[in-house]
């Protein structure tokens, strides 16, 4: 059997962003600081938990989709990866914190070793509702990461371990975060134009 040629693969990004990029008023993390921090997140991470026999990530999906991906490949640890979404209702609702989990059917958390991951935390309503879901499935421990925490007004304490930006309290989208379903795929985070 003749072997393969080995090919040079190019690193994956979109040859041309402008178009999507034009929406944005300006770019708050570019790409390469964004690597920087989640590489050295994983290290933080994998230290944390070294001599962990096995670590069940649950990833809040769509936003913490590029982060998780990102941070997990960094992390060299025997671990599962759960995903689920979450939709937080606010405005009327706020005060009560209603959340709502498209919880996988047969997920078995009981004590288990969770490292909970999503892409921002804002009123920390998600996070808060989805740490006292997994104390409720009796889980071992928990350690929460972000890789955005806006300095603002936290409606509900939460305690969160791992935190990549501290950003000010401003919607941003890009590397996962959208707008309408759009602008996951930039490699930037960014603002858009008012
Ligand atoms: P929290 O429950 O902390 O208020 O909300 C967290 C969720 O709201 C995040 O997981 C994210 O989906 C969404 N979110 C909060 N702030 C932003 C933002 O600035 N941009 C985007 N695209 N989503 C945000
Ligand atoms: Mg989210």
């Amino acid at each position: 059997m003749r072997a393969l040629p080995i090919r040079k693969f190019a690193p994956i990004m979109p040859l041309n962003v402008t178009g999507v990029l034009s929406d944005l008023d300006r770019v708050l993390l570019d790409a390469a600081a964004i690597q920087a921090r989640v590489t050295a997140m994983a290290r933080e991470v994998a230290q944390q938990f070294e001599g962990s026999k096995l670590l069940t990530v649950i990833a809040i999906m769509d936003g913490g989709l590029f982060f998780v991906a990102d941070l997990l490949r960094g992390i060299d640890l025997p671990m599962r990866l759960v995903t689920m979404g979450a939709s937080s209702y606010h405005g009327t609702t706020e005060s009560s914190g209603e959340v709502k989990f498209t919880w996988p059917a047969s997920l078995d958390l009981k004590d288990q070793h969770v490292l909970l991951l999503d892409d921002i935390l804002d009123t920390g309503l998600t996070l808060a509702a989805l740490q006292d879901r997994l104390r409720a499935e009796g889980v071992a421990s928990i350690k929460t990461g972000v890789l955005l925490k806006k300095r603002r007004e936290h409606a509900r304490e939460v305690t969160v371990d791992f935190v990549g930006f501290e950003i000010e309290d401003e919607f941003v989208v890009g590397y996962g975060m959208d707008y309408q379903g759009r602008f996951r795929n930039l490699p930037c985070i960014g603002i858009l134009k008012p």
